[in-house]
This record gives C-alpha cells, structure tokens and sequence, in this order.
C-alpha cells in the first residue's frame, strides 16, 4: 500500500470517509514521506524511542513514525478523523490515537502510563499554526520528562523561537523557550507538500530539553513578565517599557533606574540587547516590584 503521506492517498481516504479539511483547525496534511524520513533522521528515532505526536490528522505523519519507533501517542482534536485513523493506522500495533485537545490533556499522567519502558521520549508535530506557541509552552511549562522536540510550524514563529539577542526576531518567546530547551531551525520546508498548500511557509525547529532551566529563578511567572514587558514596545528603552508594567512605574522612576543599574543593566538599552542571563540579573533586583 501506498504511504498514506502523499497526494493520490491523502486524497482517496478523505473520499472514502466523506470528510473534508476543515481550516480552524489549522488542517494541512503532509503529502511528501521524504519531508518526514528526514525529520525522523534527524529526530534519532528508534525502537527505543517513544513518540508524543500532536495533531495527526489522517496519520501522514504517524505512519511513518510508528515503522520506526517503540511506540507512538497521538492526540487528536477532531472527532471526525479518529473513524479515519482507525483505519489508516490499523496495521500498526505501536499507535495509540487519543481523542482530545492537547491544551486539556495529561500528558504527564499518559507518560508514566504508557512510555515507563522507553529510554527517552520524543514529541513530533506538524503543528496547527494558529496555536503553536500556546501548544509548545504548555508542554515545556509543565516539565515533562521529554527530552527532545522537533516541531514543523510557520517559518516567522521558528526564527522566533531560535532568535538570539540584537536580531529582529528576538523577543519574549525566545527567551521563553531558551530558558527551557536549546531550540534551532533545522530545515526549512516548502509549502508544496502540504495538501491544502498554506498561505505561510514552514520551518522544523529542533528544541533539546534542558536538564534545568538556563537561568535559575524562584517564580517563572514572575521571570516572564518581566520578560515580556520589555518588549510591548520594542523601540522603547528597558526603563520606559517598565515604568508602563509597574504599578506606579511613573512615580518609582528612579528606584526602578536605580535597581536596574544595580542589576548591571543602563537602563536606556533596549529589551532586544538583553540575554537571558541579563533578565535574571533584572529579575533579581526587580522581581518583588508590584506589575
Ligand atoms: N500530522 C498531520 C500531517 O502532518 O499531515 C496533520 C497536521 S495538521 C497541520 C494539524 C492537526 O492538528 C490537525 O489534524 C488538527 O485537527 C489537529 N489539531 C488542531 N488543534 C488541536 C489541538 N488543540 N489538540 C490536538 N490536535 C489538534
């Protein structure tokens, strides 16, 4: 049979099961398995391997992970494809398809279910792309034992996420993703071999979890607004993005240019200036400030 992850198939099962793309849910199917062996290969999957993948659609992507790997969880949003999932994926015995939104689901109560026996854990996604920062960061947040991603999303969101310091595309995503993984753009990927072609073009970003955090910070979420506030108006210098998140950052102007100096930091330099290391300086001079 033919793989499942090219046009003529893709095209024939959604036919036979009467269903069609349905574009809220950011459905574009991978119709190109060389595309795939080559995030595999890079990926190392092997038997020992157990694979997390978000979104599967009609199982273009599944098919070829599940001759490779130990086993494969696939979670699923859309009801109507699971019939279709099924059968796509029925003769391989490594595939289980969960019906859920991945935002909802227990992803650690799963792993300790089903993934005990694996060396390592893997997630492998061709991400909806309306949601791929949401998804990414409610993985990486709730510190799963998952040791590698590779990740296929819109190529403006890759560079972002792998951007460094005094780049355009640098910002509070970023520094998000830095402090847990080591994140970099792999390959970039044409819009011809996704059926329906997407408006956007497409990147594969490799992130390698961090055994801890690049920077130790007692609260993240503290950490992150900080992060992110340095960056709501990105011309601005780090001392006028602030004194906007601070409760009465107008009136505490020279205790908040005090402390920042404190910290290492002139507080004329721009948010796109700071690494990582820099914000955790800011964060433990200004982390107890009210926003
Ligand atoms: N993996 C398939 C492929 O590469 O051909 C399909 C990828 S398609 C870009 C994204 C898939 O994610 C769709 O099947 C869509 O229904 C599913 N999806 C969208 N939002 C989701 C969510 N919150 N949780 C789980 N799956 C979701």
């Amino acid at each position: 049979m033919k793989d499942i992850a090219t046009a003529s198939r893709t095209k024939e099962i959604l036919d036979k099961h009467g269903v069609k793309f349905k574009k809220s849910l950011g459905q574009n199917f991978l119709v190109d398995a060389n595309v795939i062996h080559k995030v595999l290969d890079k990926a190392e999957v092997d038997e020992g391997t157990a694979v997390i993948e978000v979104g599967p659609g009609i199982g273009s992507l599944t098919e070829q992970i599940a001759k490779r790997a130990g086993k494969v969880v696939a979670y699923e949003i859309d009801q109507r494809l699971i019939p279709v999932l099924n059968d796509t994926l029925a003769p391989y015995t490594n595939v289980a398809v969960i019906n859920e939104d991945i935002l909802e689901a227990d992803i650690g109560g799963m792993i300790e279910e089903e993934f005990s026996d694996f060396k390592e854990i893997v997630v492998i996604a061709n991400l909806p792309y309306y949601i791929t920062t949401p998804i990414l960061m409610n993985f990486l947040m709730q510190k799963l034992p998952i040791d590698r991603y590779y990740v296929m999303m819109q190529k403006e969101v890759g560079e972002r996420i792998s951007a460094k310091p005094n780049t355009k595309a640098y910002g509070s995503l970023s520094i998000a993703i830095d402090y847990y993984t080591d994140a970099k753009t792999v390959q970039s990927v044409p819009k011809s071999v996704f059926m329906p072609a997407p408006n956007v073009d497409s990147i594969i970003v490799e992130m390698r979890a961090r055994k801890v955090p690049k920077v130790s910070v007692k609260d993240e979420e503290v950490f992150f607004k900080l992060t992110k506030g340095a960056f709501v108006q990105r011309r601005k210098t780090i001392l006028n993005n602030y004194l906007i998140l601070f409760e009465d950052g107008k009136k505490l102007k020279g205790e908040i240019s005090a402390l920042l100096n404190a910290a290492g930091i002139d507080p004329v330099r721009r948010g796109e200036s700071l690494t990582i290391e820099d914000f955790a300086a800011i964060y433990h001079k200004l982390g107890d400030f009210p926003t």
